[in-house]
Order: structure tokens, then C-alpha cells, then sequence
């Protein structure tokens, strides 16, 4: 059976392109043929302009097969961040589900993560970006209103930085706290493209997170239809060899566990 959900998806990629049929259908229609039973709308907070909830409403109604989350990906943009917090805190009730992520190391106006920055990186004390990178995360726990956090170690998105003892130790408070606010975190294959060539996270933090009994979500972070449910046929592999069999669904924020 194809993995039934893919939780992290762009419509609008990356600019306002507002909601629309000739929009989303077409992720409808990818999600159709890819098996999926669940996709979430997750663009960037900083389009939320683009973003129409009865749009989302008339999709439904035309797809009664399939299910669509109303999202967003909230991140600590330090132009657009405060304004699309007000902006999730607004449609919450409207909201089925928001990711938490960071994208910017604090100072820094350019998100960390565009691969053309891979030879800096490469250069640079990416343990200490990465502590930098923990404490943006905690901030954005801090201020609430997250249901998941999104690909939770991409600061090794460059593959530059292979640390002794491995990412466990780098994220071990951070899954603690993420276990004691009851959030869960997706699996990712984006990472597969990026790269450091891996899904987020790292197996090391699967794991840790599976010993805390973390429930996941997964994803594939599409930023066309194209891209919806990508590597699920890997991503399965990677489940299985794990041991995962069940994964957090959600509507209206509420979770409930669905088997795989
Ligand atoms: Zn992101
Ligand atoms: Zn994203």
C-alpha cells in the first residue's frame, strides 16, 4: 500500500500565486495517482497572502475522495516572520496544521539553506551554526501556535559537516523538549535532493525520537505537483527497516494515529 500522506507541499512555491482551481488542481490530481489519501497545504508564512481557505473548501468539494489540510510552514523569517504569526494566530481556527521550521541563523538576512551557500558553509563552525540553529527552533516553540516541526536537521543541507558521534548528540535536548510539548516531526525526503544526499532527519534522531515516542508525520516538501509524494517508494523502505507502523494525522490541529 503507497503511504497515504505527504504533509510539507508549496503550492504557491516561491512567490504569492493566489489559490486557485487551475492552482491546485493539479495537486489533486498528482496525489490521485500517487496513492496519497492526505495532502496539507504548507506554504511559506510569507505568502500567505495567496493563501484562500474556500478555495481550499471548493477543492474538497470537487476531490471527496481525498483529503486537504489547510496549512502553513511558519518560520523565523526576520523580515516576515512577525506578520505571518499574526497572520496563523488569526486563521487558527481555520487552520488544520502549521510546521514549524528555521530557516535563518540569527544576524543573517538570507536563509541558510540555499544550496549556492554550500562553499561558505563548508568553511564555516557549522557545530556552532547548528546550536545557533537549535535555539531558533526552541524560539519558535517558545512562541507557540506549532503543530510539527519541519525537516528538523537541515542545517547539514550543504553535506559539509559530519560530526564525531553523529547529530544525536547535537539534538538530543531539543527532541526532549519537542517530546515534552507534544509535538510531533516530520520525515522528509527532501533531503534526498538537496546536497547532503539524506532524508531529515538523520536515523540517529529518528531513532531517539522513536524512544521517546515522538509520533512523525511525513513529507515530501513539493514545491510542484511534480515533486508530491517524491522517494515514497524509498521513504517506505526507510519506515519499514525501522520499525515505524503507525504515523500522526491531523485535522482542526487535533492528532490522531493512522497505521501505514
Ligand atoms: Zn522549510
Ligand atoms: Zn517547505
Amino acid at each position: 500500500m503507497p503511504l497515504p500522506i505527504d504533509y510539507h507541499n508549496h503550492p504557491q512555491a516561491h512567490s504569492v500565486k493566489p489559490y486557485s482551481p487551475a492552482l491546485l488542481q493539479p495537486w489533486a490530481d498528482a496525489a490521485r495517482q500517487r496513492g496519497l489519501k492526505e495532502v496539507a497545504f504548507t506554504d511559506h508564512d510569507r505568502y500567505h497572502e495567496g493563501v484562500d481557505f474556500g478555495e481550499i473548501d471548493r477543492l474538497r468539494a470537487a476531490n471527496p475522495d481525498l483529503k486537504f489540510l489547510a496549512g502553513i510552514e511558519l518560520d523565523n523569517d526576520p523580515v516576515s516572520g512577525k506578520a505571518g504569526r499574526l497572520w496563523v494566530e488569526k486563521n487558527w481556527e481555520r487552520l488544520d496544521f502549521v510546521l514549524g521550521s528555521a530557516h535563518y541563523l540569527p544576524g543573517d538576512a538570507e536563509m541558510f539553506d540555499q544550496v549556492s551557500r554550500k562553499e561558505e558553509f563548508s568553511k564555516r563552525d557549522v557545530a556552532a551554526d547548528c546550536a545557533r540553529y537549535v535555539r531558533e527552533l526552541e524560539g519558535m516553540i517558545d512562541r507557540g501556535g506549532i503543530d510539527t516541526l519541519a525537516h528538523l536537521d537541515l542545517i547539514k543541507i550543504h553535506g559539509v559537516w559530519h560530526p564525531e558521534g553523529g547529530l544525536r548528540p547535537h539534538f538530543a535536548a531539543l527532541l526532549e523538549r519537542i517530546r515534552r510539548e507534544g509535538l510531533a516531526i516530520e520525515i522528509s525526503t527532501a533531503g534526498w535532493r538537496k546536497p547532503v544526499g539524506e532524508q531529515y532527519p538523520h536515523v540517529d534522531l529518528i531513532r531517539e525520537a522513536q524512544r521517546l515516542g515522538i509520533p512523525f508525520t511525513l513529507a515530501s516538501d513539493a514545491h510542484s505537483c511534480a515533486q508530491l509524494a517524491e522517494n515514497y517508494d524509498r521513504l517506505s523502505e526507510l519506515l519499514a527497516g525501522l520499525g515505524i507502523r503507525e504515523i500522526a494525522a491531523y485535522e482542526k490541529h487535533r492528532r490522531r494515529m493512522i497505521p501505514i
